[in-house]
């Protein structure tokens, strides 16, 4: 009875992951053409002239490689907010076991410093626990944050609270988040927080540990100060048509509450489903998220010119999709790209650092490197 059920839920399984799969297929290694019809304004943003760095974001575009900045810089009229930014260096990205690595191993190098094997989060190749940047900055007290657009269980927002060797056990690796060093948590997935089949209330297991738990923007947007972990969808964030600037929003809510601190904060901040729609191979959603985190990058920017003391690093974890612009016209807004693959590929990816420290962050390196120079600059 067992195996007739596991095979129903195969059968079942195939069924629901057979459009896309078909769909991204379809769409290979053909071209697409996007407009953007209207550009939105970039404004110039004067980087802090000081040398002190009390704070560090860590902005993670996931699957972003120089072809997509490209490919937004085009559609966008020839302009981006991350133009803005002082230094540019190269991050190699393969992993410890793979060459072309997935978010999982990327993201765990750049939380953590440790290159570690495909699938995993937050753990070494032997599968032992890694102490990500959200626990050295909390060790030295400071306050920390994450903001996703994803569900909480995906590869990178894991990679810097949870540990486990397989990414997929996602009911047990969001119970981690319990045990998370992060002050101040915002992402999707709610539906693995509550109703679990372990019998666990995970939102109220963080309530217990002082944490505020609201479910919506609105009810978030009125808390001031104290941990906050919020989580207003059962999975991903809505599209970026429909949810507007909701990435600023709620990076700027993480900054305005962990900035209390006097000792300074570290945030990590992810346009989580750029990778997504280089998976499905979908050129119109890919630039519309690329589109909205630029956009969060320039309201970051503007704040950290303000502060004078924050450090904002830029980068990704690998590309996805293997995009290709192949032809467009800069005046019209119009690009014209194909992808070469449904899943990642093999380039180094672009790092921009804006602040104080940023001229650390020039050169070739690993990836690892990511999280050595802001333990470094931060002293941690
Ligand atoms: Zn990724």
């Amino acid at each position: 009875m067992k195996k007739i059920l596991r095979n129903c839920v195969f059968v079942v399984l195939a069924i629901a992951l057979l459009p896309v799969s078909v769909l991204a297929q379809s769409r290979r290694d053909k071209e697409q053409t996007y407009v953007l019809e209207n550009p939105y304004a970039v404004t110039k943003i004067t980087p802090p002239q000081g040398k002190k760095i009390k704070n560090v974001i860590l902005m993670i575009g996931d699957g972003m490689s120089l072809m997509h900045v490209y490919s937004a810089w085009t559609a966008n009229r020839g302009k981006l907010f991350l133009d803005n930014c002082q230094t540019v260096g190269l991050s190699k990205t393969y992993c410890a076991n793979k060459l072309i690595t997935d978010s999982g191993a990327g993201g765990t190098a750049l939380a953590t410093g440790h290159k570690t094997n495909y699938h995993a989060v937050g753990v070494d190749t032997e599968g032992r626990p890694l102490k990500s940047l959200v626990d050295f900055a909390a060790a030295k007290g400071k306050s920390t944050g994450i903001a996703v657009t994803c569900r909480l269980w995906d590869a990178t927002p894991a990679d810097f609270c949870c540990h486990n060797s397989d990414r997929d056990a996602e009911a047990e690796i969001v119970t981690d988040y319990v045990n998370c060093n992060a002050d101040y948590v915002f992402g999707g997935g709610a539906k693995l927080f509550e109703n679990r089949e372990d019998g666990r209330d995970l939102f109220k297991e963080l309530r217990d540990k002082g944490f505020q738990t609201p479910r919506s923007w609105d009810d978030l947007a009125t808390i001031k100060s104290g941990k906050v972990f919020a989580v207003p969808y059962p999975e991903d964030t809505p599209l970026p048509a429909e949810r507007g600037d909701l990435l600023a929003r709620a990076s700027l809510k993480g900054i305005e509450l962990l900035n209390q601190n006097k000792n300074g904060f570290f945030m990590m901040i992810e346009g989580s489903q750029l990778d997504d729609y280089g998976h499905f191979n979908d050129l119109d959603l890919l630039m519309q998220e690329t589109h909205d985190f630029d956009r969060t990058i320039g309201a970051i920017y503007k704040w950290a010119a303000e502060d004078g003391e924050t450090l904002v690093v830029v980068t990704a974890d690998h590309e996805t999709g293997g995009l290709t612009l192949v032809d467009g016209d800069l005046q019209e807004g119009k690009i014209v790209c194909k992808f070469s693959t449904g899943g990642h590929s093999g380039v180094m990816v672009p790092v921009y650092a804006f602040g104080p420290g940023a001229e650390e962050f020039t050169g070739i390196y690993e990836n690892t490197a990511v999280c050595d120079k802001i333990k470094k600059l931060l002293g941690l």
